[in-house]
This record gives structure tokens, sequence and C-alpha cells, in this order.
């Protein structure tokens, strides 16, 4: 049976009672409306931890003003009974109110890393997320969390924190769960109309374009770009409301960009349908004959 802990005193007491002497503790954070990939992470916490806990909180910090905070799909009932069925320990599912009372004054800082790539169309936006994984790993003490790939730059700026801050705890990237289209799935594609799911297979699609020009050779990053962007660009310009907010390569270490291209790099995708934003991205691994060739 699942327990569902709905403020900070019950979750706090659940894990005080609940860790035991020898298994690990996992934490899965989310924000609900649960597909597949936020079961992989599940499935994978409860491979190699003795109990998990899942925390649902759609968290008001991570957005600004005209994002869509108030209409990100929400369905607690659906989630906690998929939490049950994958065996989920406890549900940490708080109101804004319990997570953030009034007079928030003190935050996480993650430096220029949330300024690259979606932090420069979302200014803010990854302070409030490392502010509300913080506050979680504060409130439940795990020993290892999961997050996916899909956010690689959230991923990244989580990691650092837990370095930065020696926050004695593991952090588990787990590989992006795709659709059989190669979409991503993502909590926002049910928001999108047909057309624009059929659209949204491009962003996957142009990952796999740069990857293929550059393991075959190309090392020009513009280039690359270039020929990403044009492809994105055919297959959305007829719909309304659909735009490009980046096709990039990126160093997967600092997502600045690159003056060559070798070793590991991260190509990352973000494009608008309308108020619904997607993100996508891909690592590619340069092998080394064709490094030392390039
Ligand atoms: P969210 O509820 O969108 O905040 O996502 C919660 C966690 O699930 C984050 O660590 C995401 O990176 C991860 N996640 C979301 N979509 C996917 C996916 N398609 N594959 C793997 N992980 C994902």
């Amino acid at each position: 049976m699942t327990v569902v802990l709905r403020t900070i005193p019950e979750a706090r007491r659940w894990v005080r009672t609940e860790r035991t002497s020898s298994g690990a503790l996992g934490l899965v954070p989310t924000m609900g409306s649960f597909h597949e990939g936020h079961l992989s992470l599940i499935r994978r916490a409860r491979q190699i931890c003795d109990r998990t806990i899942v925390s649902i909180f759609v968290n008001p910090l991570q957005f600004a003003p005209g994002e869509d905070y108030e209409s990100y799909p929400r369905d607690f009932d659906r989630d906690l009974s998929l939490a049950t069925q994958e065996g989920v320990d406890a549900v940490f599912h708080p109101e804004a109110g319990e997570m953030y009372p009034s007079g928030l004054v003190t935050s996480v800082g993650v430096g220029k890393l949330g300024e690259a790539l979606c932090g420069a169309s979302r200014p803010g936006h990854f302070q409030g997320v490392a502010t509300v994984v913080a506050k979680l790993f504060h409130i439940v003490q795990p020993d290892r969390a999961f997050f996916g790939q899909k956010d690689a730059q959230q991923a990244l700026i989580i990691r650092t924190m837990v370095l930065n801050l020696n926050w004695p705890l593991q952090i588990e990237v787990c590989p992006t769960v795709r659709e059989p289209d190669g979409v991503a799935y993502s909590s926002r594609n049910r928001r999108l109309s047909a057309e624009e799911r059929s659209r949204a297979t491009v962003l996957y699609r142009s990952l796999r374009l740069a990857e293929s020009l550059i393991q075959s050779g190309e090392r020009n990053v513009a280039c690359v770009e270039q020929q990403m962007q044009k492809q994105i660009q055919k297959m959305i310009h007829a719909v309304p409301g659909a735009e490009i907010d980046y096709a990039r390569l990126v160093d997967p270490a600092t997502l600045g960009g690159l003056q060559q291209i070798r070793g590991e790099v991260l190509a990352a995708v973000a494009v608008r349908f309308g108020k619904t934003r997607l993100i996508d991205n891909l690592s590619i691994k340069i092998a080394p004959e064709r490094q030392a060739r390039g």
C-alpha cells in the first residue's frame, strides 16, 4: 500500500520510521501526470533502493508569469494508482502553501548553467528547480535521487548543486524514454493537437540528423546547427504558433557553445507549439578513430 504524505512533518515522520539501517532510501521528484518516463525512474529506484518515495508537486517557483503553471496537467488519482501498481512506498504530495508558506527569501543560485539553453528563454526557471529540489532533499534526506536525461540541463544543475553543497547522496540520471515514433514522453505532449503531435517527431529527428552528420565526419558546429534548424523549420513552418526556441550543439559539462566537435557533445532542441514548449536532447560520442581524423 502506498502511503500518501501531504505535510512536511508527515514526510519527516515517515522517513524516520521507514528508513532502515542497511537499505537505501530513493527519491523520485516529479510534477506528476505520470508517463513511461516517470515510471522508468520509479522502476530504477525500486530496483536499487530499499524504500522508494515519489514526490508529486507542480512547483510554482519554476514557472514564470504567463507560463503554464495553472494549466499544467494534474491527475493525482491516476498517479497514485500507478505509484501503487509500481510498488512505491510513499508519495509526498504537498500543497504549494506547505512548501512555500510565505516570505521566501532564500533560494539556490545556479550560476551560468541556469542561463544556457532553456534558461535563456526561461529566466529564473532553474533557480526555482534547484530550490524545490534542495527543499525535497532536506525533507526526505534520500540516499539516492533519480532524474531523467530528457531534462539534461536540469540533471546537470542538480548534480552540480549536490557536488557544490556537499550533499551526501547519489544522483542517478536515467535514459530518455520515447514513444515508438521517437517523441520523448512528456506530460505536455497531451496538450498538443493531432497535427502538432505528428510534427513533434521532428525534435528527435533533428537530433538524429546531428548525430549522423557528426558520425559521418562533419566537424563544423554552425553547419550542423543550421541543418538541424532547417529540418525543424521545414516541418513546422505551416503550423500556426510553432517556432524553434533553440537547436544547438553544446559542451555537455558546461552547456556552453563549442569551438570544435570532439569527444562528447550534447545536441539539444526546444520547439514551441503555441504555449506548449517541448525539449529533447541527445548525447553524441565521437568514435576515437574518427576524432583522430577530424
Ligand atoms: P517532470 O514531472 O516533468 O518534472 O519529470 C520528473 C522527472 O522525470 C524528471 O527527472 C524528468 O527528467 C524525468 N522525465 C520526464 N520525461 C522523461 C522521459 N521521457 N524519459 C526519462 N525521464 C523523463
